[in-house]
């Protein structure tokens, strides 16, 4: 008889079973929870598998095999933030190395690059990395690492990741991508090239908002190493709680993306067609510079949506006072919808002139799309920019 089960499981299987039903004494299905800051030795220079938690961790360690066989690389080092993971990620740069980066990142990005550059730690050169005449310029100056953001966060610019793989390549030099705005389930940045993948796990992977995370993914051994042994060396590691909670959020990854994206294209629908809505940044509308890219390299569009209010500055207020079922939050990525002001939040650490370069508008909101039903998340957004139409209406006849 043959046998037809699959040589590889598909991605969602692997989502589900990765680190289920391991050897353990009571043959508990869900993996259990190690909350130890140590470990036994057997007897003097004895140690066991594990000796202490900071420099490994089982609990750790089955989040870690689940993301590394979601990216498809070797190997997860699992942080305590997507900034830490980030400043793992520096650690392979030294004094005189060049960091390429993108000059509209996520802000606070953009300030530990900056406060590190200032440090002396590396030189950052920050270029629009969806322009690949400037991605190609600044790569050819042989930089040690390349880091992009795609979709970057708050506008969903879409970088190529393959040609600008092939560019890092050529020069010898390492790309690392934060896939935090789309997750393994939408991307997959080693595949097209990457060495590196970046999650804030906080974010998607979790995706319940009570974790906050990160995780380093390398697609060599060697630059696995290096980061596990930066980890141990700097205490980044992430806390064993934190990574058993968001090993429970990756069990529902796919199918709480498909859900996010169903929901968001409803959104998406109801902000083109509003008047009290100038524009609207989503990488799946055919208008979006990114859009062909985008359907390239991702398997969805995502979930994270940006516009702006035609009133400007003067509208966000009362929109945003008006809502209903999105929390006026930081973050992204929970099941819960979120709206946020990238100028006075997400991005208020990047000074007024840089936040204009990289198109970030004080009019500019940001919303998380969740997976309430869709229909009560239209009608809320409908409803706050009904007001703020009414409201400019009311104040172009007073004047
Ligand atoms: N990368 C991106 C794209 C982000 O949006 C964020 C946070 O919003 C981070 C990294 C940092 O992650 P964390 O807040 O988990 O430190």
């Amino acid at each position: 008889m043959t046998d037809r089960r699959r040589a590889q499981p598909g991605a969602r299987t692997t989502a589900v079973r990765t680190g289920l039903g391991g050897a353990n004494e009571h043959g508990a299905v869900a993996p259990p929870l190690h909350l130890t800051s140590t470990f036994t030795f057997e007897s003097l220079a004895a140690p066991r598998a594990y000796d202490y938690t900071r420099t490994s961790n089982p609990t750790r360690d089955a989040l870690a095999q689940a993301l590394a066989e979601l990216d498809h690389g070797v190997g997860a080092t699992v942080t305590s933030s997507g900034m830490a993971a980030i400043v793992l990620a520096c650690h392979l740069l030294g004094a005189g190395d060049v960091l390429v980066a993108p000059h509209d990142c996520y802000g606070g990005t953009h300030r530990l690059l900056t406060a590190l550059e200032a440090r002396g730690q590396f030189q950052v050169r920050f270029v629009d990395l969806t322009d690949l005449g400037q991605a190609g310029d600044a790569i050819a100056e042989g930089p040690r690492m390349v880091l992009v953001e795609t979709p970057s966060n708050p506008l969903l610019r879409i970088t190529d990741i393959a040609a600008v793989a092939r560019l890092s390549r050529e020069q010898g030099s390492l790309l690392a991508v934060d896939n935090t705005f789309l997750s393994p389930a939408l991307q997959q940045p080693i595949d097209l090239g990457a060495d590196l993948v970046i999650h804030s796990t906080t974010k998607y992977l979790n995706g319940h908002s009570d974790v906050v995370g990160g995780a380093v993914v390398a697609a060599e051994p060697d630059l696995h190493l290096e980061l596990q042994w930066w980890a141990n060396c700097l205490g980044v590691s992430g806390a064993p709680f934190d990574s058993y909670l968001t090993l429970r959020g990756v069990r529902t990854l796919h199918s709480r993306m498909r859900a996010h994206e169903e929901n968001t294209v409803a959104v998406v629908d109801l902000l083109t067609s509003h008047p009290a809505v100038s524009r609207v940044y989503y990488p799946g509308l055919a208008d979006h510079p990114g859009h062909e890219v985008a359907a390239r390299q991702q398997t969805g569009f995502g979930a994270m949506v940006s516009f702006e209010l035609e009133g400007g500055l003067e509208a966000v207020g009362p929109f945003l006072g008006s809502l209903e079922y999105f929390f006026l939050a930081e973050s992204l990525g929970g099941v819960e919808s979120l709206v946020a002001h990238p100028a006075t939040m997400t991005h208020s650490s990047m000074d007024p002139l840089t936040r204009k370069r990289a198109g970030i508008s004080e009019g500019l909101i940001r919303l998380s799309v969740g997976i309430e039903d869709p229909a009560d998340l239209v009608a809320d957004l409908a409803a706050a920019l009904d007001e703020v139409t009414e409201i400019a209406a009311t104040r172009a006849i007073v004047r």
